[in-house]
């Protein structure tokens, strides 16, 4: 859900690039090798004909790039929105390659995306066009070659219709070619809650590191979706104080804190919007929320949120990023600058992607795992791997998002000058 760039501003691709290029050079990477990276390996554009409800014939417009296959199957999301574009699916496939190769599990990454409304679209037509999407694909999926899973617009539905497209076209039943399927379809227990959870996992490991407390933590939350509603559910149980909410509609701050669950209720059950919520305090915009009072901001919505315009106004000690790209990388002198602790999106939702990864472990061995077991090995990956960030860091002496970049590169090409290159 990117936004064209003004003329001054990069696009979501130049972002990732741009912190690529300094953890790249910081790292000492060789030429060759840097130029192999910083290309995706393959893209795909595809023009999708769907007969909608009323008799009209629709073209839509969908891609899926591969970023790097080198440490295993491509590995990321598939996105319905009306601004997806090749720019920012590229953006989101390369930092899928990063997110999976700084929690250490064995995938490339990619993404995909389909420029459309779900929130326009019947049920029907979601079907038909994700099956479509699917059926052109369906020579480049596969749990060996790439494995899509939910993102911004997609759901538990989208990829259960994604698994049976996929197996009526290789007339096998193939749970194992898509993730953050329904459980009933072997989907994991522990997937929807666990990008949240891992956003949680990693405030907990900052507010130790920083010798901060839980009690009377102030939090911040933007987006109110998977990612924002969880963060922002499991927070609150764990006895941080949620005082900030919004979703695309807008935001309320209120400083006594929220009853998050009483949120969800109001929003998922009762269907009313967030900004109404009873009591709810101070309305403001979708963003400004990200600029109140708290001691954690969790930008959990869309990209390039946090700019050089607007990043001295955060208040924030930590910025836990729960979204990919919510923050520029122009911004990120401004951040260093007030001695913000980062959990970049690298690292800060890489909770999704470890539990799609244990999904896809269950799926082949056909054999699944307590949630209690799910969370338990998330912890272990998630702990482990902030530590190796924040150790990281302190060796070369850089920011946590340059260290989480400059340990995932590192990892990749150590695959890459490991497997050599097949000419
Ligand atoms: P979602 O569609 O479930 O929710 C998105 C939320 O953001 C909604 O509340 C929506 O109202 C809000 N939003 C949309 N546009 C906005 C705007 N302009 N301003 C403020 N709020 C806006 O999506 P999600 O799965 O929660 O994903 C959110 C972010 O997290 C994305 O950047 C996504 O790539 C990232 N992410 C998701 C997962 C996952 O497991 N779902 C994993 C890793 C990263």
């Amino acid at each position: 859900m990117s936004h064209p760039p003004a003329p001054e501003e990069l696009s979501v691709y130049q972002n990732a690039e741009a912190r690529f290029e300094v953890a790249a050079r910081k790292l000492g990477l060789e030429e060759g090798l840097y130029r192999y990276l910083k290309h995706p390996s393959k893209e795909i554009t595809l023009y999708i004909p769907v007969g909608m409800d009323n008799g009209q014939l629709e073209v839509f417009t969908g891609y899926r790039v591969l970023h790097s296959t080198v440490r295993g199957p491509g590995k990321g999301g598939i996105r319905f929105a009306p601004d997806v574009s090749l720019d920012e699916v590229r953006a989101l496939a390369t930092w899928m390659t990063w997110k999976c190769a700084v929690v250490n599990i064995p995938f490339g990454g990619a993404k995909g995306g389909i420029i459309c409304d779900p929130r326009k679209m019947s049920k029907n037509e979601l079907e038909r066009l994700t099956r479509r999407y699917t059926a052109e694909l369906a020579d480049w999926l596969g749990p060996e070659k790439d494995v899509p899973a939910p993102d911004v617009g997609t759901n538990e539905q989208t990829m259960a219709w994604i698994m049976d497209t996929y197996s009526m076209h290789i007339h096998q039943a193939t749970t194992a070619v898509v993730t953050g399927k329904p459980i009933e379809l072997g989907g994991s227990r522990g997937r929807k809650e666990a990008t949240g959870r891992g956003v949680l996992m990693c405030c907990n490991k900052a507010l130790t590191k920083l010798g901060m407390r839980i009690a009377g933590c102030r939090v911040v939350v933007q987006g109110f979706g998977n990612v924002g509603s969880m963060a922002a559910k499991l927070m609150h149980e764990a006895g941080y104080k949620i005082v900030g909410l919004s979703d695309i509609a807008g935001g309320l701050y209120n400083e006594k804190g929220f009853d998050v669950p009483q949120v969800i209720d109001w929003v998922y059950i009762q269907k009313k919007p967030l900004q109404d919520f009873p009591g709810g305090g101070t309305k403001m915009s979708a963003r400004d929320v990200l600029f109140q009072p708290c001691d954690i901001v969790i930008p959990a919505a869309i990209e390039n949120q946090i700019t050089e315009k607007n990043a001295h106004q955060v208040q924030a000690r930590i910025l836990c990023e729960g979204a990919n790209g919510p923050t520029t990388s122009k911004a990120d002198a401004i951040i260093d600058g007030k001695g913000i602790f980062i959990v970049p999106d690298i690292l800060g939702n890489a909770g999704g992607v470890t539990v799609s990864y244990f999904e896809w472990v269950q799926d082949r061995q056909g054999f699944f795992w307590r949630e209690s077991e799910v969370n338990e090995r998330l912890q272990d990956v998630m702990d482990g791997s902030f530590d190796a960030v924040v150790r990281y860091a302190e060796m070369h002496k850089v920011n946590n998002r340059i260290a989480a970049y400059m340990l995932a590169i590192d990892r990749v090409a150590i695959a890459l000058r490991l497997r050599g290159i097949y000419a």
